[in-house]
């Protein structure tokens, strides 16, 4: 039976389905010492399955607790990005679900997934996996989002205060499923110099959706005038890549 281990970046926490000891933590989404034989399922280990033409559209399947929901508004921008970046037909499905606690470990998430998730990728469809939830994540507050597999990301929308919550809904969305796509650097090197040094993972373009800042409450602080909501030319350049084979990433 796989282990799991928690490796934590500067703003996001994942886990991948990993190895015995969790010694180190390099820092990024993706560990640097797998052993040999290991697989990583985290962010960005199903990037070319969404963007590759192996599969003609992608379903996203959305389940929120309710109070948690997400607005449709953001539903259809999120809709159209991931489409775009996808070249494919994406699919919402959003569906309520009970889930109690203020408080989520990973681990948590991932037993909620296992309860509740419904699409798998299968023939020709690509599913996503979105949890909305009240509360926060347990070991790392204000976090508005956080990509926690290879095809699930969870936000935790109440963690915003102050901004325009359909702003905030557009932009963590767009982010989160950018780490399922890869981005920034998971797994690969991009040829544009573009991350930024001190959060791995992340875009250094503040106009950029990959943003560090985006799913954080320091989105506050960093981010007057609102949160982007969309990918830079370098973010769709890197995507690009992947969908052709220019860039594969590897785990
Ligand atoms: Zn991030």
């Amino acid at each position: 039976m796989a282990l799991v281990a928690a490796v934590t970046c500067s703003s996001c926490v994942v886990r991948t389905e990993v190895r015995p000891d969790s010694g180190s933590q390099s820092g990024g989404l993706v560990p640097e010492d797998l052993p040999p034989g290991v697989r990583y399922v985290g962010p960005g280990a199903e990037a070319t399955t969404y963007l590759r033409g192996d599969v003609g559209r992608i379903v996203v399947e959305v389940d929120q607790a309710e109070g948690a929901e997400v607005s449709a508004e953001a539903l259809d921008h999120f809709q159209t990005v991931l489409g775009s970046v996808a070249d494919k037909p994406v699919e919402i499905e959003t569906s309520t679900i009970s889930a109690g606690g203020s408080a989520f470990s990973a681990e948590d998430l991932r037993g909620l997934e296992n309860e509740h998730r419904d699409t798998v990728t299968d023939g020709d469809t690509a599913s996503m996996y979105v949890l909305s939830l009240n509360g926060t994540l347990s070991d790392r507050q204000g976090i508005i989002g956080v990509a926690y597999g290879g095809s699930s990301f969870a936000l935790f929308l109440e963690q915003n205060r102050g901004l325009d919550s359909a702003a905030v809904e557009r932009a963590v969305l767009v982010h989160e499923a950018g780490h399922l796509l890869a981005l920034v650097n998971v797994g690969y090197e991009s040829p544009r110099d573009r991350e930024d040094p001190d959060h791995a993972n992340h875009s250094s373009n503040a106009d950029s959706v990959m943003h560090w800042a985006v799913e954080s409450v320091s989105i506050l602080d960093a981010l007057g005038g609102g949160p982007p909501d969309d990918f830079d030319d370098d973010d769709r350049a890197d995507l690009a890549d992947i969908a052709s084979g220019a860039i594969v990433p590897e785990f």
